[in-house]
């Protein structure tokens, strides 16, 4: 542990690049739509963090609350197709808005709409990336949304807390801030449970703190306490702090930068590099790598993933996909971007890296995972692993 700097909760304006997470309930109103006179206090928030310095990204919800208020929508959950003409309709809303509610302040606004392929795909992740740097240089503000027109039920994120993690990663953002209904971490739901108490710094996103959270993400919990949590391992794996806080009222950064109560994430000590970071939050690997006990030890030692380690191969991939790779008891311990498709895969399962050539009649990489293309993902693995290479030291 470093302590020092990086573990110390510091004023916004002290951040070099921030994320802003708007939720749809405070920029929109079920009867009355757009508030205005919100989405100026923030503006003038963000506007006093750009002059200090700061690069400022905002991944804002709404479109589909503003389309269906738009529209006339009744209350009720909607069908995938009308949620989507519904964001049709919202984002050119929002977007406007965002727009001209930034150039107040003489603030240029430029809108990026993505998918999950877009950060999950290497190619296209650098391109977005590259696009949204590019509006960070000449001082614009980033405002970014989820494709909702184009993505459908399999490939989407759905909530836009683990899209603004992702942005913050792509792009080395130092702070994710989340803003909803929601004023932070409590020890149980606060409305369940009196004796809940509130969190207002968590050093590690352990397994008790992800308990707390409540269990698995699904429909219903969109947008609640599990996907922020989601949002806050993706980003404080990479470097980045999270800081979960009520956008309820007007001027909300600066209620923040004033001391509101919030819950404030630490961002890891030891952050694995971009790349790595980028295999980790993966969301869909494309495929299973299951492997024998040798191969887990000597992964555990940051050693890459040979042929002969491999038991078996699952799901459907091509080469430089990223796979999950399975311990013997049936858990992930890591993932990896895979060197070989997968019927090459199949057939060199088992084999020593020697017998590639004979096999698939040309000489391919001899890891079927390589280690700078791999990162341990199972925290209790990695734990364990850790140990083995001290005794391994010594
Ligand atoms: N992308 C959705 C919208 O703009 C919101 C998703 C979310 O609230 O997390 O309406």
């Amino acid at each position: 542990m470093t302590g020092g700097t990086t573990n110390a909760r510091k004023g916004l304006s002290s951040y070099r690049r921030v994320v802003i997470k708007i939720g749809s309930a405070l920029l929109v109103d079920r009867k009355t739509g757009l508030k205005s006179e919100w989405l100026d206090s923030i503006c003038s928030d963000i506007a006093a963090l750009k002059s200090a310095g700061v690069d400022v990204l905002v991944v804002s919800s709404g479109a589909i609350a503003l389309g269906r208020t738009v529209l006339g929508f009744p209350t009720g959950a909607l069908k995938l197709e009308e949620s989507q003409a519904a964001a049709a309709v919202g984002q050119i809303a929002l977007a406007r808005a965002w727009s001209e509610s930034l150039s107040r302040d003489g603030i240029v606004a430029g809108q990026i709409l993505l998918t999950l392929g877009d950060t999950e795909e290497r190619r296209r992740y650098l391109n977005a990336r590259a696009t949204i740097k590019q509006l960070l240089k000449i001082g614009a503000v980033p405002i970014i949304n989820e494709n909702d027109t184009v993505a459908t039920s399999e490939i989407r994120y759905g909530d836009n807390d683990r899209l603004a993690a992702r942005v913050a990663t792509m792009t080395g953002a130092d702070l994710l801030v989340l803003l909803s209904d929601i004023d932070g971490l409590y020890t149980a739901p606060p409305h369940l449970d009196p004796d809940a108490e509130f969190l207002d710094i968590i050093p590690a996103i352990t397994p008790e703190i992800e308990a707390m959270a409540g269990g698995a993400a699904s429909e219903l919990s969109r947008g609640g306490m599990r996907t922020k949590i989601d949002a806050g391992k993706i980003a404080t794996a990479a470097g980045c702090a999270m800081i979960i806080a009520s956008g309820k009222t007007d001027h909300p950064l600066q209620a923040i930068e004033q001391g509101t109560r919030s819950s404030w994430f630490a961002p890891s000590d030891a952050p694995v590099t971009a790349r790595k970071t980028w295999i980790a939050g993966q969301l869909q690997p494309a495929g299973e790598l299951h492997v024998d006990n040798g191969a887990e030890k000597a992964l555990g030692l940051g050693k890459s993933l040979l042929p002969a380690g491999v038991r078996r191969v699952e799901g459907h991939f091509h080469r430089g996909d990223t796979v999950a790779i399975i311990g013997t008891d049936g858990h992930e311990i890591a993932r990896g971007l895979v060197s070989y498709d997968v019927d090459e895969a199949r057939q060199i399962t088992g084999r020593k890296s020697a017998e590639i050539e004979a096999i698939l009649g040309y000489a391919g990489r001899a890891a079927m995972v390589h280690r700078g293309d791999l990162v341990m993902t199972g925290a209790f693995r990695s734990k364990a692993s850790r140990k083995e290479e001290v005794v391994h030291a010594g």
